[in-house]
């Protein structure tokens, strides 16, 4: 039995990733701890809502235990990034039955009164049936 997490947000409202369902129908159980993401976008559309909400144990949870330093708290608390949408351009594999998978796309925020899109190329792998980011390419 796993113990949920508490979530940062109400379930019913939309959830940050744009997806059009409510928090609590789309990313928010990825979050709490009581749902693994099934596909490739599915745990893309996750990080970014907990990049949303500085979700730093989440985002750490979500890559390989090498890489996963790089998620504290305080820094992304820091960084003063305000995501403001995620618009997924495309996917390739990423499916039920894929070990990898491809999702390209573009978030955009605000950094210090200025906007920005942040467009990448993200390379997902299951490991022991959980989606992991893997590492990803960045376009212009
Ligand atoms: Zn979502």
């Amino acid at each position: 039995m796993t113990t949920a997490i508490p979530l940062q947000q109400d379930i019913s409202l939309p959830c940050p990733c744009g997806s059009t369902k409510n928090y609590g129908a789309c990313c928010g159980p990825f979050h709490q701890g009581v749902k693994l993401p099934a596909t490739a976008e599915q745990l893309m559309r996750s990080r970014y809502s907990a990049f949303v909400f500085g979700n730093a144990p989440y985002l750490a949870d979500t890559v390989p235990a090498q890489n996963s330093a790089g998620y504290d708290s305080d820094s992304l608390a820091r960084q003063q990034t305000k995501w403001t949408g995620l618009e997924i351009v495309s996917t390739e594999a990423g499916g039920l039955f894929d070990q990898t998978g491809y999702v390209e796309f573009i978030a955009r925020f605000k950094e210090k009164g200025r906007s920005g899109a942040h467009h990448e190329k993200s390379r997902f792998v299951r490991q022991n049936g959980k989606w992991l980011y893997m590492d990803g390419e960045f376009l212009p």
